[in-house]
């Protein structure tokens, strides 16, 4: 963790992870090369989202300025970031967080994006991770997102608050669905506690954003439930 962001806990958590690593010498999550979790080969290759980004969804954007879709799709109420772009060795790593339970993984990149959040210098109180449905979270066992969230949560001192929001109907995998399909799938799919995100300002945290109709749609019940504003910050990005 970086050192201005050091809480006794992620002291322990981190450390917890030293100790398993120097017992089971880890490979990395990207390229499957054994000594680290991370190795400086896919690090090198990893390409880390920098401005100029659309100021709403976080899109690259040679020129600056705000994306076709966030024009096209109007007020978009919610600002998104995230650390690199989805692809290569990143997108393996991944893959290992969400289906091989490779938790050690998850916590070597939460300190990128700590670092990113923050740059951004947002100001927020509560840490939400984009909850799965219920069917996958009963196969996984968890949801990856809480992995990359509470340790965010600790290290800005905000309150981490998985219960705030909730899925109100399962959704079907978003991973083969164009961004209109996506949308539809996922509108009024959540539901936010408005006793507890009541006056809130909120981060959610989430593994990847891909069209952002999850954060849109996460962020609209947020804000119909009293929160304040809706900021967002993703570990991967799709372009
Ligand atoms: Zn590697
Ligand atoms: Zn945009």
């Amino acid at each position: 963790m970086e050192a201005g962001r050091s809480t006794p806990v992620l002291f322990c958590y981190r450390k917890l992870w030293q100790c398993i690593d120097l017992l089971y010498p880890p490979a990395c999550g990207g390229c499957g090369i054994p000594g680290s979790r991370w190795c400086d080969d896919c690090a090198k290759v990893t390409k880390i989202l920098k401005e100029p980004l659309c100021p709403v969804c976080g899109l690259p954007m040679e020129n600056g300025g705000t994306c076709n879709d966030c024009n096209n799709l109007g007020a978009r109420n919610f600002t998104l970031r995230s650390w690199a772009v989805y692809e290569g060795p990143l997108r393996n790593a991944i893959h290992r967080i969400k289906y091989n339970h490779d938790i050690g993984l998850a916590e070597n990149f939460v300190k990128y994006m700590i670092r990113g959040i923050e740059t951004q210098g947002w100001k927020f109180d509560m840490v939400i991770p984009v909850p799965l449905n219920d069917k996958r979270m009963k196969e996984r066992g968890y949801n990856q997102a809480s992995l990359l969230a509470w340790p965010i949560a600790s290290a800005f001192r905000s309150k981490f608050s998985p219960k705030a929001l909730s899925r109100n109907r399962n959704t079907i995998s978003q991973t083969k669905l164009d961004a209109e399909s996506r949308r539809k799938n996922v509108k009024g799919a959540f539901q936010a506690d408005h006793q507890l995100v009541q006056d809130r300002i909120i981060l959610l945290v989430d593994d990847l954003a891909t069209t952002c109709s999850t954060i849109d749609a996460c962020s609209e019940a947020l804000l119909l439930a009293g929160a304040k504003s809706v900021y967002a910050y993703t570990l991967a990005r799709t372009l």
